[in-house]
């Protein structure tokens, strides 16, 4: 069948309202939690093959966040569902009014390939908690996780209602130009601009969750303890997550000028306890996946006063895909480095001479994804969430902010627009019907011409 075809196929059975039942949703969000739960070995070879995630990491960021998103849809889905009371104003006497949420009818999903599953998954919870029909672009970046979802999902979901299209870009330009009734883009910003420019035709709203680079904020810490707690946090943020290809990980950090040794000097330490001395043969370290992203990072450190900068690791070996964790100090701000969003193991430290100048660093610069702040300063904590705007702001930690179900998820200004997780996907994916119902019995008569007999109330 032909794409139109296929799509119009979708629109009737959506008309036929099969998604709008709870049973229904129900029971496609179970068809998820058995794909990943017999899918398990696959999906771990998959992330292997495609980005060499070991399992553990695999586990932490994929499967297990999305089978807790699902359970807690599960959870929530009867109350999402249901209507809400609302109220009329008294002129309309004798009435009752709710807010429904309804389906939005046939949606469309493109993700990337950092976290495929994860990337690709949660927004289809959302999309079938709100009970709709859906199709799901994944990154053809990452060709195993993309075929595996799109030969296994199948078989545990409604085919009628929900489709995985494999392709690249021109897929994905041929499918921007059918008519969706929302469109959830996770990517870059430069396809963010043309999906939305494609949606204007039709009017579609779109969601775009799109990536920048995050800084951390490191305090003076006091204490050595919360120094460790603070590097570990940040390094497991940065090259433990996807090797630092993730759009909230750490992109850089902010810190004083005279703390800046003790945290380097702590790094190199923590560095060496996560990944060994030669990092190239640990598995705790994802790879960078393809050889375009391999020499886009490193041509971020081509420049000479860029490699001046570097204070630790250089290693890069173009063969395996492999880059070790790599710490500058002080490269410069107009550099792509400081400029482009890093995606890759790459850790610029910035240094400041005091840390509240971090504040208008951050102000002068893109609204970022996340901001996170290292600090038991409760004055600069206030000062860093009045003064300073991005998609989620984390104290004294970084990323996990994105697997809170309670949370919005989402960029602001040139990391994105719009939000989903938990309840959020559920809104996202649904428009909220106001409903009002009156009775025949009574009006007030001052709502009726002629207006002249009025004068009353003039
Ligand atoms: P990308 O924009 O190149 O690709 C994203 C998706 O768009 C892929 O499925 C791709 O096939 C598709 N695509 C590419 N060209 C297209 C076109 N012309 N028309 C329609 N679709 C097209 O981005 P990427 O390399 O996959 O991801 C990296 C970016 O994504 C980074 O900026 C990162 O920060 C961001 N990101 C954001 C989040 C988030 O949740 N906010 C998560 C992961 C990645």
């Amino acid at each position: 069948m032909d794409l139109e075809g296929a799509l119009e196929d979708m629109r009737q059975y959506f008309r036929s309202g099969k998604t709008r039942d709870a049973s229904w949703r129900q029971s496609q969000l179970k068809g998820l939690l058995l794909f990943l739960k017999e899918k398990e070995a696959e999906i771990f070879q998959a992330l292997k093959e495609d980005l060499g995630k070991h399992h553990v990491e695999a586990f932490r960021d994929e499967i297990g966040t999305v089978k807790k998103s699902i359970n807690y849809a599960l959870k929530g889905l009867k109350e999402w569902m249901s209507s809400k009371k609302a109220k009329l104003p008294i002129i309309a006497l004798l009435s009752s009014a709710e807010v429904v949420p309804e389906p939005l009818g046939l949606v469309l999903v493109i993700s990337s390939w950092n976290f495929p599953f994860g990337l690709s998954l949660e927004p289809l919870i959302g999309a079938i908690a709100a009970g709709n029909t859906m199709v799901l672009k994944p990154s053809e970046l990452a060709p195993s996780c993309s075929s595996l979802l799109a030969n296994s999902l199948p078989t545990y979901l409604d085919t009628r209602a929900i489709r995985v299209i494999q392709g690249g870009g021109a897929v994905g330009e041929q499918l921007l130009q059918q008519k969706w009734d929302k469109i959830l883009f996770t990517g870059s910003a430069r396809v963010g601009q043309l999906v939305m420019a494609a949606a204007v035709k039709h009017l579609t709203p779109v969601v775009l969750e799109l990536g920048g680079k995050c800084p951390a904020v490191v305090d003076s810490l006091s204490s050595s303890w919360d120094r460790e707690v603070a590097v570990n946090r940040i390094l497991v943020s940065k090259f433990g997550a996807c090797a630092g290809q993730a759009c909230v990980a750490v992109d850089y950090i902010l810190v004083e000028k005279r703390y800046a040794s003790t945290l380097v000097e702590l790094m190199k330490v923590k560095i060496k306890e996560m990944f060994g001395e030669d990092p190239q043969a640990s598995n705790s370290i994802a790879r960078i996946v393809n050889q375009q992203h391999f020499l886009r990072l490193k041509n971020l450190l081509s420049d000479p006063a860029v490699q001046n900068s570097i204070v630790y690791g250089s290693f890069m070996d173009e063969k395996n895909l492999f880059v070790e964790p790599i710490i500058l100090v002080d490269p410069p701000l107009q550099g792509a480095i400081m400029t482009e969003e890093i995606f890759g193991p790459l850790l610029p430290i910035i240094t400041l001479e005091k840390i509240e100048d971090s504040i208008n660093f951050i102000y002068s610069r893109p609204k970022p994804l996340a901001i996170y702040a290292f600090t038991k300063d409760q004055r600069f904590a206030n000062r860093m969430l009045s003064e300073t705007s991005s998609g989620s702001l984390v104290f004294n930690d970084a990323v996990i902010q994105y697997a809170a179900d309670s949370l919005p998820f989402g960029g602001i200004g040139e990391s994105g627009i719009g939000n989903y997780h938990g309840k959020y996907s559920f809104d996202t994916f649904s428009h909220y019907k106001a409903v009002a119902r009156r009775s025949y019995l009574t009006d007030f008569w001052f709502r009726f011409p002629p207006w002249n007999n009025h004068k009353l109330l003039l």
